[in-house]
């Protein structure tokens, strides 16, 4: 008779040990219970970060951005395949801002990066589905710090480029490239000055066959519209590289420059600095983000909002008074420690904020 078999329940303790042992499969669930919203999920996830936190740090973190079609998973895995060779374990996370628009994606919906997929040294994770960018950019930090404390020394973050992703993206890594491909006409149309304010090298990609003159073209276009932007890393002009991911070219080169931006920044302190730089970011957004959603989650300010909204709405209250009316219900001693007691007149606090003049 078939008897199904009990998946195992883990604690937090299997988890960690299991991806200090490397254990691919122990690590995705982690994750999973990093993107989960469930308390006790969310618990679990903050004892294992904390246990694991002393191991993480180590890796080279480098964010790769590009319009879709512009060769990013063909490069990655080409890349990817040949860093392995060398030794190296390699972690591919994705942020991916479509997949929240319009619960399609552009990065996970194809088969993507197959025969990385089939690699020991090698783990991929999609873009989780749903949630906002802000809760997905939170996810993606913490699991860059699981993968690290499970032995991956490389973390890829892929994103499209579409906007606020590559601010997310430049927000946890030490190396950011754009991915660009030779187009017809002005080369510069469609990429957000502040995208290109933000890396540490742009690879026109597909420089090969046909492509290749053109390609040239663009990279000295690039190239000169760099030179009048400040580099987003000090003492660190953004170079423009010429490669081909299909033909295996340029690669070599890119590399190359990557390792050279570490070592270089290594030397002058500035990695140490943006790391700190970024953890404290991602201290103050976390901040923000928490006291956010205890403030519109919490029973006194519900029932008070669609009141306050109201009044708002007949101009019998300045924007001003409303904020304070309802920050001071918040911090008045109840609310902030969670008390659901009954609701005061809304008319009363917000003429006495009024009155005082706010
Ligand atoms: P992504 O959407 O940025 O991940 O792009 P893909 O890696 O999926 O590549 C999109 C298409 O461009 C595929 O058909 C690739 O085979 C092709 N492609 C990628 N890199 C190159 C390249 O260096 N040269 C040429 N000619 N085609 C490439």
């Amino acid at each position: 008779m078939f008897t199904p078999r009990k998946r195992k329940i883990h604690t937090a303790q299997d988890y960690i040990q299991g991806i200090l042992n490397g254990d691919r499969t122990l690590l995705a669930r982690a994750i999973t219970l990093i993107e989960s919203q469930l308390p006790a999920h969310q618990h679990m996830a903050e004892e294992m970060i904390q246990a694991l936190l002393p191991y993480s740090g180590q890796s080279l973190r480098i964010g790769i951005s590009g319009y879709p079609g512009a060769g990013k998973s063909t490069l990655i895995e080409t890349l990817g395949l040949d860093l392995l060779k060398q030794g190296h374990k390699l972690a591919v996370l994705a942020i991916d801002p479509s997949s929240q628009l319009s619960h399609g994606s552009i990065l996970g919906d194809k088969t993507r990066m197959e025969a990385l997929t089939r690699e020991s040294g090698c783990f991929i994770r999609p873009t989780p589905s749903g949630g906002n960018l802000g809760g997905v950019a939170r996810h993606t930090r913490e699991t860059i710090l699981l993968c690290e404390a499970a032995g991956y020394d490389l973390i890829l973050i892929e994103t499209v480029g579409v906007g606020q992703s590559e601010v997310l993206v430049r927000s946890m890594v030490d190396f950011f490239l754009l991915v660009l491909i030779p187009g017809a006409g002005d080369e510069l149309q469609g990429i957000k000055k502040g995208v290109m304010e933000m890396v540490d090298a742009v690879l026109v990609n597909k420089a090969d066959g046909e492509h290749l003159p053109l390609a040239k073209r663009a990279a000295g276009e690039y190239q000169r519209a760099l030179h009048y932007l400040t580099s987003a890393t000090p003492d660190w002009p953004p170079p423009v590289l010429l490669g081909s991911a299909l033909e295996k070219q340029g690669l070599d080169v890119l590399w190359q420059v990557i390792l050279d931006f570490q070592t270089q920044q290594k030397q002058n302190g500035h990695w140490q600095k943006r790391r700190e730089a970024q953890t404290l970011e991602w201290f103050e957004q976390a901040l923000i983000e928490n006291l956010q959603q205890r403030f519109f989650f919490h029973p006194k300010i519900q029932a008070r909002l669609p009141e306050i909204r109201r009044t708002l709405q007949t101009l019998s209250l300045p924007v001003s008074a409303a904020v304070a009316d309802l920050l001071d219900q918040f911090f008045s001693g109840s609310a902030c420690s969670g008390e659901t007691g009954s609701t005061d007149a809304i008319g009363t606090t917000v003429t006495s904020a009024s009155n005082s003049g706010l």
